[in-house]
Formats: C-alpha cells, sequence, structure tokens
C-alpha cells in the first residue's frame, strides 16, 4: 500500500515490497518505509544470524520515526546504537552482520533535503526527471575492481566475487558510514534496494519500470517480480519514495543544480 506523509515542506509518498526470492530458505533482509526514514538492510551469518541483525538495525532507526526530520546526525546516532545491538550478539549469533541504505527526509531552513547513508553493498539510487543515478557506492570487492578499471560495471554484477562486502554493521567488518547530501525537487523518486535486485536486474531496466509505473507501491512491486523472473537467487527488498510535492518553489527551476554531493558533516 502507498503510503503519504508531509515532512517539512515536502509531501512523500512510499511503497516497499520484500521477498524471499526462489532459491533462499530465510529472508535475511529488513526495511523500513516510516516517514522521514526509509532504509533496506541485507543480513548475513550463519543460521539466522543475518535476519536477527538487520531486524534489530531496522528497529534502532525505527525510533526516529516519530521525529519531523531526521538529519545526518541523527542518522549517524541509530547507526552506533545498531552496531552497539548487534556486537551484543557476539557469543548468541556468530558472524552476524547487515548492510543498511537508505534515506532520511531533513529540512534545512526550509528546504527538503535528502540525507542518503550506506554501509555495505545495498543501493540507493534517484530516478531524476527521468534518469536513474546511484547515489551510494557500493563497499564491495568488485566495486573497487571497478574503481581501478579491472571490472566494468557490468562486469561487476555477474562477477563471482559480487557478494564479497568491505564495510557491514557487524560481521568482524569495519561499519564506518557514507553519507550524502540532495535537495529534494519534486518528482524525485528514491529507490533502496537490496542485491537481490541490483545483482539480477541491469539499472536499463529498474530505470524503465520506475519511468513506467507512477505509483510507488506498485512500482517496488514491479521491481521485486522483475528480480524474482530474473531467477530470484537471493532475497529481494525494494522501497520506493516519490518527492510528491516540495513547498519551496526556489527547487523546481530548470537549472539542474542537484548533482549528489558526499558529505562530511558528520563522521
Ligand atoms: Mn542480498
Amino acid at each position: 500500500m502507498t503510503t503519504a506523509t508531509q515532512v517539512g515542506p515536502v509531501l512523500l509518498a512510499a511503497g516497499a515490497r520484500t521477498d524471499v526470492g526462489k532459491t533462499r530458505k530465510h529472508n535475511e533482509d529488513s526495511f523500513l518505509c516510516e516517514a522521514p526514514v526509509f532504509l533496506v538492510a541485507d543480513g548475513m551469518g550463519g543460521y539466522s544470524a543475518g535476519e536477527v541483525a538487520s531486524a534489530l538495525v531496522v528497529e534502532e532507526f525505527r525510533s526516529l520515526v516519530q521525529a519531523d526530520a531526521v538529519d545526518a546526525r541523527g542518522l549517524r546516532e541509530a547507526l552506533d546504537r545498531a552496531a552497539s545491538a548487534v556486537a551484543a550478539l557476539d557469543g548468541v549469533a556468530e558472524g552476524a552482520g547487515t548492510t543498511v541504505a537508505g534515506v532520511s527526509l531533513a529540512a534545512v531552513d526550509g528546504v527538503g533535503y535528502w540525507v542518503v547513508i550506506n554501509v555495505g553493498d545495498s543501493r540507493t539510487y534517484r530516478l531524476h526527471r527521468g534518469q536513474l543515478e546511484q547515489i551510494s557506492v557500493d563497499h564491495s570487492v568488485v566495486q573497487e575492481l571497478v574503481d581501478s578499471g579491472e571490472l566494468t560495471a557490468e562486469q561487476a554484477r555477474v562477477d563471482s566475487r559480487r557478494n564479497m562486502v568491505t564495510r557491514a554493521v557487524g560481521a568482524g567488518a569495519p561499519g564506518e558510514p557514507d553519507f550524502w547530501m540532495v535537495p529534494v525537487e519534486r518528482g524525485d523518486r528514491i529507490v533502496i534496494c537490496s542485491d537481490g535486485l541490483s545483482g539480477e536486474v541491469p539499472d536499463p531496466e529498474i530505470e524503465q519500470l520506475l519511468v513506467d509505473t507512477q505509483d510507488p507501491q506498485a512500482a517496488a512491486d514491479a521491481l521485486v517480480e522483475r528480480a524474482l523472473d530474473s531467477g530470484g537467487r537471493d532475497n529481494v527488498t525494494v522501497v520506493v519514495v516519490d518527492a510528491v510535492e516540495v513547498a519551496d518553489a526556489a527547487h523546481e527551476g530548470p537549472d539542474d543544480d542537484t548533482v549528489p554531493r558526499e558529505t562530511s558533516e558528520v563522521g
């Protein structure tokens, strides 16, 4: 079901869907789709460790959804609490860890911003004026090989090392998050997904489905269905968030001045 919520200057509409996929026994993905925080967490670790870790992280961020708007500091503090909770699983759920990726809606002087947070290889994209761009940068072995020119992005998607993350919350990996601040424009669509989508469906197909499907819940459903049709070899989770209306007309101009910028505001 699509839900609509006013957060400061922005009217948001959002929908989400998760599926265990066609080959896995358990769904280790978790998500949060409650304004102003939207997240995907892809758990890892044997037995039920991954499920426990991703659910714990989402629960820590759920404490933020009472707020009107959540800035990078709020996300950072929730992540720190989540990391402590996952660390406390040691000895209970060995090797438990999770990715975390997503956005909060922040308001600075009455202007809306997407605050993007990332640890690991789940992804945050923005569909902006009909074009899909990946905002987050994966913390993964194959991303490092793309950066060094050894693989193309499309080769990385099917490389045998594609599941090796270089950062995570827990799992003995460094958990340092990256942040980006992106001014919200009316019509922006944010898409957050686990690698069960991005590993199965090439970006141009994701873009086309997003352009063709207006309702955010219907878009999340369509993307998950496409991942299942493509093999569904992993758990797949998609959260779609639309900026339906933006009160500040200054951010609806024709100039494209909203290139995502990495921020060092926190961390
Ligand atoms: Mn996964």
